[in-house]
């Protein structure tokens, strides 16, 4: 139960003991180097390198084994030896004297547990475990890394000299303050960074400190969520939904997309319509009309079958800045995930994405043998007479064909068969929506990529 309390030390100038000369040893040394320390370093052998910075006088080197005594004046110790007596020794010391102490891998001996670092600047994000896991932390340090890159400690350094020029100023009370502190962090600051709008971002932030929160235009971005897994949805997609005031969500997006946020169900199943089209595009207008932050987030990519482009038009109608953010689809991903490339060099030169929600809306004379690929997408419900048109506009009967039930979840089941005996066999399996049928000579190839495959 220890290790609760995080603190970063400011060691500039301070004294600081390092027992044990190894790789380890060295390693810490350069990092405390790194934050200004005077460091010591007690060992009867070093490494090279630690020679060498003794060799420079960056480090004070005592060449001999640890001593009682050795902690004198120091504001924090790491004990880097594989002795554990020794480390007793150094931690007996290092208590009585009041000193920080460290011991590496030695968790008994220690006052406190060194985390891994992301560092950025000023910004530091560390990841500890309690020592219980360092090679978790250095695996989430790696996770975190890539996710905030160096704009972030660059943004630090502005908000700094903003607040500093703010302060100077400053009549608002501690409340007020605060909350346009939060104004100001509301906007896309570390992406305004990255595009080099460095300028822009201090005149915001010192306008909205200096002259308080200015009303804000509302903005939708409709965002395609991906085909189901969470995972494939992109990271502008993410970064919108981590800076939304709202999510207006459908029914096939997963749910851990908008878990936590305020979030409205515009979910539409067939038959069950909850909120008809207009009035989801009513929601988004007033949403941003009343200066939200609003994502729109739609399952598989926003314009294929997804009705964004009326939702982006009745923006676009009413004045509300806007921006699509485009996903996998699932006509290609759901397929992809079941081992089914929609084209492929040998097999198919071309692939129609077709809906099979109203079977009569759609020419499928002519597409029955108008493209290698055809792939239907809510067309379980009339499968039956989906393939009957098929087959009585020429398509070959045995066709190899599918349907890809729940694609890239946990739960994706596949059915394959000739394209004649498709609708029985996906009966016999009792598929389910949301489902996708694959008409084609590309649906043999997931019996060539087999087991391996995923
Ligand atoms: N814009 C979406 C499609 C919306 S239409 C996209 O680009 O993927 C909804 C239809 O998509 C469903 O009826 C089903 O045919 C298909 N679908 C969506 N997700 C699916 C999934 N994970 N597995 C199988 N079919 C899926």
């Amino acid at each position: 139960m220890g290790f609760r309390y995080p603190v970063v030390l400011d060691l500039e100038g301070r004294r600081c003991v390092v027992v044990g000369g190894g790789t380890v040893a060295e390693h810490k040394v350069r990092g405390l180097l790194e934050a200004g320390a005077v460091v010591i370093v007690v060992a009867q052998e070093a490494t090279d390198g630690l020679t060498a910075l003794a060799g420079d006088g960056a480090v004070a080197l005592v060449s001999r084994p640890y001593r009682p005594g050795d902690l004198e004046h120091a504001f924090l110790a790491i004990a880097a030896t594989d002795d554990t007596a020794v480390n007793a020794e150094v931690f007996g010391e290092a208590r009585q004297r009041g000193v920080l102490l460290n011991a590496v891998d030695d968790s008994q001996h220690c006052d406190f547990a060194a985390p891994s670092v992301v560092r950025r600047g000023d910004l530091s994000i560390s990841v500890s475990t309690a020592g219980q896991a360092p090679a978790l932390a250095r695996r989430l340090r790696e996770v975190l890394g890539r996710q905030f890159g160096d704009e972030w400690g660059e943004l630090v350094a502005v908000l700094a000299s903003a607040r500093e020029e703010a302060l100077a100023g400053r009549e608002a009370g501690f409340a007020e303050w605060a909350r346009r502190w939060q104004h100001a962090l509301s906007y896309d600051l570390a992406g305004m960074v990255r595009d080099g709008r460095v300028d822009e971002v201090a005149a915001l932030v010192r306008d909205v400190l200096v002259g308080g929160a200015q009303p804000r235009p509302g903005r939708v971005a409709i965002v395609g969520a991906g085909p189901g897994d969470p995972g494939l949805i992109s990271v502008r997609g993410r970064d919108l939904i981590a800076g939304a005031d709202v999510v207006v969500y459908d029914r096939l997006v997963h749910p851990s997309l908008w878990a936590g946020k305020e979030a409205i169900d515009a979910g539409k199943e067939a038959g069950s319509h909850p909120l008809p089209q207009d009035e989801i595009n009513a929601l988004l207008v007033r949403l941003a009309g009343e200066g939200w932050q609003v994502v729109r987030l739609k399952g598989g990519d926003p314009f294929v079958f997804g009705r964004g482009a009326e939702e982006a038009e009745a923006l676009a109608a009413a004045g509300i800045p806007f921006e699509v953010v485009p996903a996998p689809t699932s006509a290609v991903a759901a397929l992809a995930a079941a081992g089914i490339p929609v084209t492929d060099r040998r097999h198919a030169s071309s692939v129609a994405v077709v809906t099979g929600h109203c079977a009569d809306a759609v020419d499928w004379d002519r597409l029955a043998t108008g493209a290698d690929t055809l792939v239907v997408l809510m067309g379980l419900g009339h499968i039956g007479e989906i393939v009957g048109r098929l087959l009585a506009a020429g398509r070959d009967p045995a066709t190899p064909s599918a349907v890809v039930e729940n694609g890239t979840l946990p739960a994706q089941r596949v059915v394959t068969a000739p394209l004649a005996g498709l609708p029985d066999a996906v009966a016999a399996a009792g598929i389910a929506s949301p489902a996708i049928i694959v008409v084609g000579d590309v649906v043999q190839l997931r019996e060539r990529l087999g087991a391996a495959y995923r």
